[in-house]
């Protein structure tokens, strides 16, 4: 008996099914994971075993070394807070090129334990006072500034002025004028510096991003977002202008302001901002409880967007175009994200669900800073990425006091590095 082929799909059929393999990332089984995404073109040491699985699975992948330890990018790690102890410091183990030999803390006890646990040194143990003396350990090459806001700038030209290359936690500091001050302080020293926008390296937003790029969504329309998280103890840094710069604006509504930013590759040329502060809360004596604001973009395209302490933890974005729609929900988080998406291909509504592989935010992050150190190299979330959404921000909260549209010049300069290699 002749094999027989099965017949070739309609021109529309084929249009449908071209669409889906671009959306999924170029997977040739579009509604499976595209795992290409999850592999990386520079790994050092990979090792590939036998297949376990049957060959219509999805293909496994080789197991991931790493560099070894001697050749691992060394970084200190400033503050020993809810972030550095739950996500930084176990991500280290998840990175290929990263590894924690510096620990920064104004509590002594606690920074033992931790340096117990990670196998620090006692002597690379630092007081804020003795931070400094990081200029004496050449075993530091980065250090990641993971304290309250209003520090990020001080501690962040300490590390340039000691020789060292800056990681720093978003938001990038308090003001314009600091954050020019951190860009400043690392170009005189010849040290990069980068803000730790997480996000950027997550591959359900890196997939999106390219859905725009290649013009999957057709001509960007709206730009709808909300990050919201619901805070109790009114003694907390969050709620104190001096350490934070602001209430959930600065803190996770810029979440949003760099996510349309990122994605869409614009830049706001006006925007509109309303705050709340309710009065007798003892939370919001500083700082506000929200705030909602308009950005407009040169090419027509608005981001409306909410941030919150008051409500109930709520984050997503969703992008609308003139040919389609696409949103991650939630977007933000450090996992499960689910992005999905629709547009009409060959005259049927088409919806596209990928199913990325969970990576570790964090662990990408400090490897793409590692990367851009040895090949001294700007970081694509540079420095001057974090001034502009702190532009932004004080835009918006002089709009809030105005109640006028503010005006914003586009950068100068370019806002970013080049983009990290493009991943399967
Ligand atoms: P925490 O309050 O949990 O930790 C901050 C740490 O900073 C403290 O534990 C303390 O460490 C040190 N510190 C030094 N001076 C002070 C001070 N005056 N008041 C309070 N703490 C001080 O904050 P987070 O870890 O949640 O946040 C730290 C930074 O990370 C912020 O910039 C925040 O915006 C950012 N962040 C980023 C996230 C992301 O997803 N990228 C998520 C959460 C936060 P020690 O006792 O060791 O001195």
């Amino acid at each position: 008996m002749q094999d027989r082929c099965p017949p070739a799909p309609a021109p529309q059929e084929e249009q449908r099914r071209r669409f889906l393999r671009r959306m999924a990332g170029g997977s040739l089984v579009p509604w499976l994971p595209a795992a290409a995404l999850a592999a990386s073109p520079d790994d050092t040491a990979r090792i590939a075993l036998p297949p376990s699985q049957a060959p219509s699975e999805v293909p496994e992948k080789p197991s991931e070394l790493g560099d070894p330890p001697a050749q691992r990018v060394g970084f200190a790690v400033v503050g020993l807070g809810r972030l550095s102890l739950d996500e930084i410091l176990p991500a280290f183990g998840q990175t290929r090129h990263c590894k924690a030999v510096a620990l920064v803390s104004g509590d002594r006890a606690k920074a033992q334990k931790v340096a117990r646990h990670y196998g620090i040194a006692e002597t690379a143990i630092y007081d804020y006072q003795g931070f400094d003396r990081l200029a004496d350990n050449p075993a530091v090459q980065v250090v990641y500034i993971v304290l309250p806001n209003g520090l990020h700038a001080e501690y962040t030209v300490r590390a340039a002025r000691a020789g060292k290359h800056v990681l720093c936690e978003k938001p990038m500091a308090n003001s314009v004028a600091e954050c020019r001050q951190m860009i400043d302080a690392c170009s005189r020293a010849a040290r990069q510096l980068m803000v730790a926008y997480r996000s950027q390296y997550e591959p359900n937003n890196r997939l999106l991003q390219r859905w725009v790029q290649e013009k999957h969504l057709g001509r960007l329309k709206e730009f709808i977002s909300t990050n919201a998280i619901h805070l109790g103890d009114p003694g907390q840094w969050r709620l104190k202008k001096a350490l934070a710069g602001g209430g959930p604006l600065p803190d996770v509504g810029i979440y949003c302001i760099n996510g349309v930013r990122f994605l869409t590759g614009e830049e706001p040329s006006e925007v509109w901002g309303d705050i709340d502060r309710p009065t007798g809360d003892p939370r919001f004596r500083e700082v506000e409880e929200a705030a909602r604001f308009v950005l407009r973009f040169p090419s027509g395209l608005r981001a409306t967007c909410h941030t919150s302490y008051g409500a109930h933890r709520s984050q997503f974005l969703r992008l609308l175009g003139s040919e389609g729609w696409a949103e991650l929900d939630p977007a933000y988080a450090y996992q499960n994200l689910r992005l999905r998406g629709a547009r009409v291909v060959g005259g049927q509504e088409t919806h596209l669900q990928p199913s990325l592989p969970e990576v570790n935010e964090f662990a990408k992050e400090m490897d793409h800073m590692a990367q851009r150190v040895r090949d001294n190299q700007r970081p694509y979330s540079s420095g001057e990425d974090g001034l502009q959404d702190q532009r932004i921000i004080e835009a918006i909260y002089e709009s809030a006091r105005s109640g006028r549209w503010v005006k914003l010049e586009q950068p100068s300069n370019p806002v970013r590095g080049a983009p990290p290699p493009a991943e399967g």
